[in-house]
């Protein structure tokens, strides 16, 4: 009935996230509010936990990607499932680091790292640096040096691998900003720059083909290419590449109509191709990384909004106006992305109207979604996101002076706040 396992409706009507009434919460804490279910997230990193174990002898980690949504709290129950970090910048470094999050289980990536950003990853002693280019191979390298510290790295390669959504393309794909082009050479000359480098030990590669993938083949296409290059560097310079990090971009229910696979199915014919690669190749098995963010968080979170206005245009269409926005989650105005709607308090009505929910910000554009299916709203009522969990938050802005909004985490039937709401005078505290 619903996008995901932890919303249900109760005996009041209401929408019901890990058994706890939306519309409490919402009255609560006050809105928006980001809602999110511990038990859910916890349940999908442990999928992908058991998929290394069941299907690769657990001889790899699951790094949770955490530009999906990134908080002390949640760096903890990432820990707490044995699972390492995704960072792409100093400031989820940071939050890592003060989560007091191993740091050895963190792996930095990124296309522009500052200088600062590499001190700090080198100073905090991360698992690795993914290497996007050769200036910052330099850097780093230097870096290093300088404190007296070999840093492990991994290249981060453009396997020419397009993913789309239900389609993707072999190409050469080497218009990215990310990464080293394999079919240039430029990725070989990189491996071959970095042996030579005695402050910096490349331990892996890795590639991240796209998001919102529902289809296992271009996994397996770039695992099995990424095992030739594997290969390939052992042929050419002697060198063994342990790990083999393959990105994220699983995809998740966003509308009762997609349909994502398992992550068990995922990681079963992945392992099998690289058991099979390596055999054919004569190369040792690599330790696998995955890097999944949307699929941990992104069905186990909505967002709720108190509706202001109902405006009907006859013949046009009916904005529904809530108090949140493009500033709490921009991703319809920047890819028109879908979602599924409803009114939390009248959850177990029929759904009658088409409307366009509209955000409080200054800009026409502001929209969370056109042509939504929801039952009759009114001022006053609480409409529910549902599949927030991922690239809300973590792309909240504060367009407009908006202060963003209070999550809350909702686990075994209790509920309590993760970050808290920001006050008008956090948002004039770098004033002066
Ligand atoms: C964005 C990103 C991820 C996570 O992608 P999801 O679609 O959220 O799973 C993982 N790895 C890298 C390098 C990324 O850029």
């Amino acid at each position: 009935m619903f996008v995901s396992d932890s919303l249900n409706v109760n005996e009041k009507g209401h929408l019901t996230i890990g058994g706890v009434d939306s519309v409490d919460l919402a009255k609560k804490y006050g809105t928006p509010l980001y809602i999110l279910d511990e038990d859910g997230i916890r349940a999908n990193c442990k999928a992908y936990v058991k998929s290394i174990e069941d299907n690769y002898g657990g001889n790899g980690l699951v790094l949770y990607a955490s530009k999906a949504f990134s908080c002390m709290e949640m760096c903890r129950i990432c820990d707490d499932e044995k699972m390492g970090l995704d960072v792409v910048s100093g400031g989820e470094l940071y939050t890592a680091h003060r989560a007091e999050f191993p740091m050895d289980r963190v792996y930095f990536h990124g296309n522009n790292k500052t200088q600062d950003e590499l001190s700090m990853a080198v100073e905090f002693g991360v698992g690795a640096v993914i290497v996007d280019n050769l200036t910052e191979l330099e850097s780093l390298a230097k870096i290093a040096e300088d404190a007296g510290k070999v840093v492990n790295i991994m290249f981060r390669i453009k396997p020419g691998i397009d993913a789309h959504t239900h389609n993707f393309i072999r190409t050469g794909q080497i218009d990215s900003k990310f990464g080293f082009a394999l079919e240039t050479g430029e990725a070989m000359d990189a491996v071959k720059e970095a042996v030579k480098l005695s402050s910096v030990n490349l331990v892996g590669v890795h590639c991240h083909i796209g998001s919102q993938i529902f289809d296992i083949d271009p996994f397996v296409l770039a695992a099995e290419v990424m095992c030739k290059f594997i290969a390939d560097v052992k042929a050419e310079t002697g060198l063994e590449i342990e790990k083999l990090n393959l990105g994220g971009g699983f995809g998740i229910k966003y509308l009762e109509s997609d349909e994502p696979v398992p992550y068990g199915d995922y990681m079963t014919k992945v392992a099998d191709a690289i058991k099979a690669a390596c055999n054919d190749l004569g190369i040792k098995l690599p330790a696998i990384l995955i890097e999944p963010g949307r699929s941990i968080i992104g069905s186990e979170g909505i967002t709720v909004y108190t509706v202001g206005a109902v405006k009907n245009i006859p013949n046009i269409r009916t904005y529904v106006s809530v108090d949140g926005g493009m500033c709490d989650n921009p991703r319809y105005i920047l890819y028109q992305s879908q979602y599924e709607m409803l009114c939390a308090n009248k959850a177990n009505e029929e759904k009658t109207e088409t409307v366009t929910v509209a955000g409080k910000c200054c800009e026409s554009g502001d929209l969370l979604g056109e042509n939504v299916k929801i039952q009759k709203v009114e001022p006053g009522d609480n409409l529910a996101v549902l599949s927030t969990g991922a690239y809300n938050y973590s792309m909240a802005s504060n367009y407009n002076r908006i202060p963003k909004p209070c999550s809350v985490m909702v686990s075994g039937g209790k509920d309590r706040v993760i970050i808290k709401r920001e006050t008008y005078s956090d948002l004039t505290r770098n004033d002066i």
